[in-house]
């Protein structure tokens, strides 16, 4: 038995498709209970590629209904019927959008009554901590990503978004999710030890910087990355930061974070 907690990262692109990066979603594994946070476009193929069994995931955490963020659930939730699953799997996000998915799996004939295992749609509520099974908990904020819809008459429920703290006994996580703006970021009080995890596709990587500078982050990983190569990224970061790259890190797909 382990009490290390790993996060893999099974797909750092951003909303473009790509040859190189699928879509960003990560793992979190434990010894107890393993988390696949977001299921975008591919998100099979991410998983199969990674060596990673469909039957591992205990439970599947959506951030947002972006294409990149939740379009390959269906089809995921298809992969684990085919290898005849019988494990239950937990789906966590808020309640507009699991009904939202509900409906999109009976239209896409995923039918409950036909699924050889349970299917259960969690409850996230915004700084409400979930614990899995006492290895790591996340703790869910609702960010302004989706804020920009409003105007389009998009109701309040619908435009959930989630950032996330990852707390394990050996050290903490704050992953961005996609956000809106660099406020999202202000809620959380970044600590000694504090791993940022970011995103770098709504952000921009000058803003990432100043906020490594302004609390003194000592590691940090970037990932929803619009292209496929890195070096544009890294050389950004050497001019702006040169002692940056100590600290940063650019994710690639298969990439693993040992917590
Ligand atoms: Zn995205
Ligand atoms: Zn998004």
């Amino acid at each position: 038995m382990s009490d290390s907690v790993k996060i893999i990262f099974t797909g750092t692109g951003s909303g473009r498709s790509s040859l190189n990066r699928f879509h960003s979603s990560f793992l979190i594994r434990s010894d107890s209970y393993n988390l696949l946070v977001d299921a975008g476009d591919g998100i099979s193929r991410a998983l199969l590629r990674l060596g990673i069994d469909f039957n591992e995931i205990d439970g599947v955490f959506i951030t947002h209904l972006h294409p990149d963020h939740y379009s390959g659930f269906p089809s995921l939730i298809l992969q684990m019927k085919m290898s005849s699953r019988r494990m239950p799997l937990e789906l966590y996000t808020s309640k507009g959008n699991g009904n939202f998915i509900k409906e999109l799996l009976n239209r896409s004939y995923l039918l409950e009554k036909r699924l050889p295992f349970q299917l259960n749609f969690m409850k996230v509520e915004k700084g409400s901590r979930i614990d899995f099974r006492g290895k790591f908990s996340i703790t869910p904020y609702e960010n302004s990503h989706l804020e920009k819809y409003r105007e389009y008459g998009v109701k309040s429920s619908e435009l959930k978004s989630y950032s996330m703290i990852i707390a394990t006994p050996r050290g903490e996580v704050f992953y961005s999710g996609d956000v809106g703006s660099v406020n999202d970021f202000s809620f959380y009080k970044f600590g000694e030890n504090s791993i940022l995890v970011t995103e770098t596709t709504h952000v921009s990587i000058e803003a990432v910087i100043e906020l490594i500078q302004q609390n003194d982050l000592k590691k940090v990983i970037l990932t929803h990355i619009e292209s496929d190569d890195p070096s544009p990224l890294i050389s950004k970061i050497s001019s702006v930061y040169p002692d940056g790259l100590n600290k940063i890190t650019v994710a690639h797909d298969g990439l693993m974070l040992t917590l």
